[in-house]
């Protein structure tokens, strides 16, 4: 049996509170973000997740309610392709396999790629052995923006730039092969995303290069790397600024 009711979530996504796809290009960082009351997604989780023995990620409860939550959406979504005409196709030739594989190599491969996860790389390693200093540091820091705010802000974003920019990489890889030219792209969406987060990275690096005297430069050379990927972003992506995220850009009349 099922533990997710299905008619209410239908319910729930028809609720006009809730602003369409606010969830595609946001940061996931549903704690510091300004915007739970218009998300689905926030509203939904929040419901079925409430509970103390729920949110224990290691319990059993939650993986049956995860399950659940699979089980629905699948059903969700062969009603949504029957209504609409869609055909739900499998990946089962050899030919789409491999043609999947080789967009995935592609994907890996593409220079954005390999330095966003050098980026993830770098954090690591920094952050390796400092543990100790930091929390000397965040002890003794009082005023201002918090050693620790900057610190969260780098971890949060650590693997996420590389995230959204292999998706960025992978949805324009697609649409060249669609012929497809449009704006407003998914690619362009994830791509601005992944600068918001590198322009965020940068600042609380930013921050921590005040609290440290760091004799190796590393923190410096993080940031040059960082605006290096920035830059390279914002050149294989020119229109990604421009895109406008449900819920949190505004639009500009004036253009
Ligand atoms: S829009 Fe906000 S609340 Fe919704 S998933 Fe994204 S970060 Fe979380």
């Amino acid at each position: 049996m099922s533990i997710v009711d299905k008619d209410r979530l239908k319910k729930l996504a028809a609720d006009e509170r809730f602003i369409a796809g606010i969830y595609n290009y946001c940061d996931r960082w549903c704690e510091r973000c300004p915007q739970t009351s218009r998300c689905l997604n926030f509203s939904f989780s929040e419901e079925e997740f409430s509970d103390p023995e729920a949110q224990d990620i290691r319990n059993k409860a939650f993986w049956d309610k995860l399950s659940g939550i699979f089980e629905e959406a699948l059903e969700l979504l062969k009603e949504g392709a029957e209504k609409w005409g869609i055909e739900l196709e499998m990946l089962e030739s050899t030919d789409d396999i491999e043609h999947v594989k080789a967009k995935d190599a592609a994907v890996e491969s593409h220079l954005l790629c390999r330095a966003a996860k050098g980026y993830s790389k770098r954090v690591e390693d920094w952050f390796s052995g400092r543990e100790t200093l930091f929390f000397e540091i965040a002890t003794a820091a009082k005023e201002g923006v918090s050693l620790e705010e900057a610190i969260e802000v780098i971890r949060w974003y650590q693997y996420f730039i590389c995230a959204k920019v292999m998706r960025a990489v992978r949805g324009s890889l697609e649409d060249e092969e669609e012929g497809y030219d449009e704006f407003p792209s998914d690619s362009d969406g994830s791509a601005k995303i992944a600068l918001i987060a590198i322009d965020r990275s940068i600042a609380a690096w930013a921050v921590i290069q005040c609290y440290i005297t760091d004799s190796d430069k590393g923190v410096v050379d993080g940031i040059a790397f960082l605006d290096s990927l920035r830059q390279a972003v914002e050149e294989t992506f020119p229109r990604a600024r421009s895109f406008i995220r449900p819920g949190f850009d505004e639009i500009d009349l004036n253009r």
